[in-house]
């Protein structure tokens, strides 16, 4: 059986800033044959509901900053992923739902430091992480059926 890492809101999970879940039945029927790992980064390191946060390319390198606060959330978020990938090492496939911070794959929009838009086809860090070790990634929305 085919091993994939998925978002968890992806699977129903009410772990969106908000506490909402981004269920996707069509995606989920598709990996009916799979072993489905979930992940959340953000709902691990922060809670559901919480305040959002941008992905800003600073000198030294690209963060998660709050919404609310500014404060860098990137600590958290990257810990997590590398424990998760070192405990789930023999993935086949990451699944990451498209356009967000910590698990976009081609999709994330990232800023400059003046709020800018830079790029709208980035990496997310949870996926920056699995990337690191050569593990296919897909954005949900480009995910075609086959593992
Ligand atoms: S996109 Fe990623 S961080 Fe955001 S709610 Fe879904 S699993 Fe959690």
């Amino acid at each position: 059986m085919k091993k994939v890492a998925i978002s968890a809101c992806l699977l129903g999970e009410k772990c969106r800033y908000d506490a909402t879940d981004n269920k996707n039945e069509i995606l989920l029927e598709q990996l009916k044959d799979a072993q489905l790992i979930p992940f959340c980064p953000e709902d691990f390191a922060f809670g559901s509901p919480r305040p959002t946060m941008d992905l800003v390319r600073t000198q030294q390198e690209d963060k998660a900053l709050s919404n609310l606060t500014g404060e860098d959330l990137s600590g958290p978020i990257t810990e997590y992923a590398r424990l998760f990938f070192d405990r789930h090492s023999k993935l086949d496939l990451f699944i990451g739902k498209d356009r967000s911070p910590s698990c976009g794959v081609c999709s994330a929009r990232l800023y400059d430091e003046k709020q800018n838009l830079f790029s709208s086809k980035e990496a997310g860090l949870m996926t920056k992480e699995a990337k690191k070790r050569n593990i296919r990634c897909v954005d949900a929305e480009d995910f075609k059926g086959s593992i």
